[in-house]
């Protein structure tokens, strides 16, 4: 058998792979936002972020969902109530809130404003 001539160079196979075992470590990681972040993202937005809707228990959300790379960060979470939370579930947000007839030029007007004030990334 010839030698092999770059035996420590990686495959562009091995590095997609390696990539991709990044992408899911870091979709793992669910536990970025802190209870003070929490409390001041409620805080901030005094109700459901999408309906408004208060006294509720509020949840958080992922304005970015899980399931399209979201993550439970302070850029990426919102206070929303059940009935928002249930109903939005996997949904891109913007085609959601357009579909609920809800104020989607508000809604993400106010998270600008609400991140900057909380110094967050949007991410
Ligand atoms: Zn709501």
């Amino acid at each position: 058998m010839p030698p092999r001539k770059f035996p420590s160079r990686r495959s562009s196979a091995q590095s997609a792979r390696y990539a991709k075992r990044r992408r899911n470590r870091l979709a793992k990681v669910d536990n970025d936002l802190t209870d003070a972040q929490w409390h001041a993202l409620m805080d901030a937005w005094g109700g459901c972020a999408y309906c408004q809707g208060q006294g509720a228990a509020l949840q958080r959300d992922c304005v970015m969902p899980v399931s399209r790379g979201g993550r439970y960060t302070l850029g990426n979470v919102v206070p929303a109530c059940a009935s928002c939370n249930a109903s939005k579930h996997n949904a891109e947000v913007t085609g959601w809130l357009r579909r609920k007839k809800l104020d989607e030029r508000a809604f993400l007007e106010r998270h600008a404003v609400i991140l900057r004030e909380l110094g967050a990334h949007q991410d």
